[in-house]
């Protein structure tokens, strides 16, 4: 049972569906007017997180995430292209869903893009209408009247007494301490683009989006609503009122907000310029899977400071887990089993359930897991791991796996993806030499050189082999001599 903290209620509860048939989860997805930088992506790699936990439950799934492909920020960059709006977003989403790919980011059950369900937000602006909840203004744009919403503040636990009535904001993202009347709909602005419709001519707001979508795929009452924690207030804040206005029926039951990733003790963010997008760090030689690990390591509560070092760490830390998979696989096996090391597997996997159901806490689980790995590979190096022992710790490892999802060496082909992807777009100058070097090197080759070194040492001509072994390192692949044979990978 996964106990996890409901912003809401602020308190850890026991999360269950209302209905045990699934699992209903929203989580807000991305506004695809450019590349999404790692901060972004920790958001989405801890929903990721949430949902295979939830999976390893044995509850069935339904995650709804939307694509925000119109907004503000959005028309003003087609228009300064000089293309159609969903030409401009097409090639965004397409590459948020590499980068989720990249990162080993399941995708949710259904995606829904707000141009493609602009009739249903009208019916909900004229839902709220119709009870008095929306207005018009002269210029044809519909707001949301806060003043009727006397629970107005109960997410974010902001005290908006001092609010003006009719005060109006018509910018999607605005000032975060001013609570105002926000914008369900908006009259285009010459040469905007729009939809014609009984509200009139116009385009959606973004929070109506959310509560819109959300409800047409998952009805009245969600289990639970994710998002970064700057979508507290006011889009979260603004999703209730405009659901519970509507229904009269509590909207999310549970409220899941990841903090922060910063940088030097800031957020991550576009306009502070302080980022880095997946792309940026593959460039530089930095492994899908290493970002991955950084990203979800640090707790969902806890905001995650970024550093290079981190990200080296991280490294280690995936291939040495790697390492260990491999030596379970192929190390030499004992006859007898190995009654202690069965007893600290058992620990370890018990350590690892357990922190993922004290509030998703990953540094707990992972920790249980690196326990495992100090116990095995002492038993291995004294060659006492029985076929028992090995199939146990192999079969922990694939349930620590289910969630973090760090195994599998995709590495090297999402580098080589992101490096052709460079090319294509005229960037290769922000690739790092080695990186360029590294790809040039096919695994097949690779492999090749290293058979071709082993043979050179059994017969004697260490020359040859040192020259094979320096010539890869200079390109970043490391041969690894152990006593279960030899291994070859990238650094
Ligand atoms: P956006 O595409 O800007 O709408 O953001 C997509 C998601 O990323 C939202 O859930 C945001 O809350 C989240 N987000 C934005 N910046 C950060 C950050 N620095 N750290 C963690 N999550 C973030
Ligand atoms: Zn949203």
């Amino acid at each position: 049972m996964i106990r996890l903290f409901n912003t809401l209620s602020g308190q850890i509860e026991v999360l269950a569906p209302a209905d045990a048939s699934s699992f209903r989860m929203y989580a807000c997805g991305p506004t695809v007017y450019d590349y999404g930088h790692i901060g972004n992506f920790r958001t989405f790699c801890h929903v990721d997180v949430l949902r295979r936990a939830l999976l390893l439950e044995g509850l069935k799934l339904r995650h709804v995430m939307n694509i925000t492909d119109v907004d503000d920020k959005i028309i003003r960059n087609a228009a300064q292209a000089g293309v159609p709006i969903s030409e401009y977003t097409k090639k965004f989403e397409r590459a948020f869903f590499e980068d989720l790919d990249a990162l080993t980011v399941a995708h949710p059950e259904v995606i829904a893009r707000a141009t493609e369900n602009i009739s249903t937000m009208v019916r909900l602006i004229q839902r709220l209408a119709a009870q008095g909840y929306a207005y018009r203004t002269e210029d044809g744009s519909w707001y949301f009247r806060i003043s009727r919403f006397p629970e107005y503040g109960k997410l974010s636990k902001k005290d908006l007494s001092g609010m003006a009535d009719g005060a109006r904001v018509d910018v999607d993202e605005y000032e975060k301490d001013s609570a105002r009347d926000f914008a369900l709909w908006k009259a285009p602005k010459p040469g905007e683009h729009f939809w014609q419709t009984e509200l009139g001519p116009g385009r959606p707001g973004w929070h109506i989006e959310c509560s819109a979508m959300a409800m047409e795929y998952l009805g009245d009452t969600l289990d639970l609503h994710a998002g970064g924690e700057d979508l507290m207030f006011p889009h979260h804040e603004n999703e209730i009122a405009q659901s519970e206005c509507a229904t009269h029926h509590t909207f999310a039951r549970h409220w899941f907000h990841v903090r922060f990733l910063l940088v030097e003790g800031r957020k991550m963010s576009k306009s502070e310029g302080n980022f880095f997008t997946l792309r940026d760090l593959l460039l530089k030689g930095y492994k899908a899977s290493a970002i991955r690990m950084l990203l979800i390591s640090v707790p969902y509560r806890q905001q995650l400071n970024f550093t290079f070092e981190g990200l080296a760490g991280e490294t280690a830390a995936v291939d040495r887990l790697r390492t260990f998979h491999q030596r379970m696989m192929s190390a030499p096996r004992a006859t007898e089993t190995n009654r202690e090391l069965l007893a600290e597997t058992e620990v370890c996997l018990r350590g690892f359930r357990a922190g993922l159901e004290n509030d998703l806490n990953t540094a707990e689980a992972r920790a249980a897991i690196f326990d495992l790995v100090r116990a095995g590979n002492i038993a291995a190096d004294a060659g006492a791991v029985s076929e028992e022992n090995a199939a146990v710790i192999l079969e922990t490892l694939r349930e620590f796996d289910s969630v973090f999802a760090v195994l599998e060496d995709r590495d090297s082909a999402i580098t080589k993806f992101a490096l052709d992807w460079a090319e294509q777009e005229g960037r290769l100058d922000q690739a790092a030499p080695e990186v360029i070097a590294q790809q040039g090197l096919s695994d097949e080759r690779i492999q090749a050189l290293v058979e071709e070194r082993t043979q050179a040492k059994r017969s004697r001509n260490f020359a040859r082999a040192d020259q094979i072994r320096n010539d890869l390192a200079g390109k970043g692949i490391l041969i690894e001599d152990s006593k279960d044979g030899v291994r070859w990978r990238r650094k």
